[in-house]
């Protein structure tokens, strides 16, 4: 099966499963993007928008993505783009551990199939999930964004080795301007990273 299939198939289930969040939600909030993209992105949980459309960063966080990843050149066709949570947590409160539990089997799942090179993790959730190798029990222990946003490592995620280059979450810029010049300083060792990849395979 092509990697697109594998996804849709994988998607297919995660909507027929009974989980957490799905009954207070709209609609599933699987993943966009190319399947077969060398990066990925990794966000927390779906917001309000997100749940109207069932995609991934598409409310007032998704359109800063959209202007940041332009600014470096990359759009939806060089990258794949999904969250921990499936579904919306109620009030946009934060993902609760069982819940990270639950949902990101499903990430994992993206993940294995995808086979990413580089995560972007956005924000604290998405980077302690990663440090803590997908172990939620773990993430408490994990430093945090601030400390090392834009500082890339290769982690093994569950036997799979990745490079994590851990960014400022975009909703926090609509909030703090100022980190917007940390986010594109970031995402040129996102470029950087990219760049070495393709140097491999050529
Ligand atoms: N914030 C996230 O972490 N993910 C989304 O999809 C939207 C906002």
């Amino acid at each position: 099966m092509v990697i697109k299939e594998e996804i849709k198939e994988i998607e297919r289930k995660c909507a027929e499963a009974e989980m957490s969040l799905k009954e207070g939600a709209k609609n599933l909030v699987f993943g966009k993007g190319s399947e077969e993209s060398e990066i990925m992105f990794v966000g927390e949980a779906p917001g309000a928008k997100e749940d109207e459309l069932g995609e991934p960063f598409v409310g007032a966080a998704g359109k800063n993505l959209d202007g940041l990843l332009e600014k470096v050149g990359l759009s939806l066709n060089d990258v794949y783009i999904a969250n921990i949570l499936k579904y919306r947590p109620p009030e946009n409160r934060g993902p609760l551990p069982e819940e990270i539990e639950e949902h990101g089997k499903w990430l994992v799942e993206q993940i294995k199939v995808i086979n990413p090179k580089v995560i972007c993790s956005l924000g604290n959730y998405a980077t302690k999930f990663f440090l803590a190798g997908g172990d939620v029990g773990k993430m408490k222990e994990q430093i945090g964004i601030t400390q090392i946003h834009g500082k890339a490592r290769i982690i093994d995620f569950l036997g799979l080795k990745i490079k994590l280059i851990p960014l400022f979450h975009p909703a926090a810029i609509i909030y703090n301007q100022s980190l917007k010049g940390e986010w594109e300083k970031d995402m040129e060792i996102v470029k950087m990273a990219l760049k070495e990849n393709q140097e491999k395979v050529f």
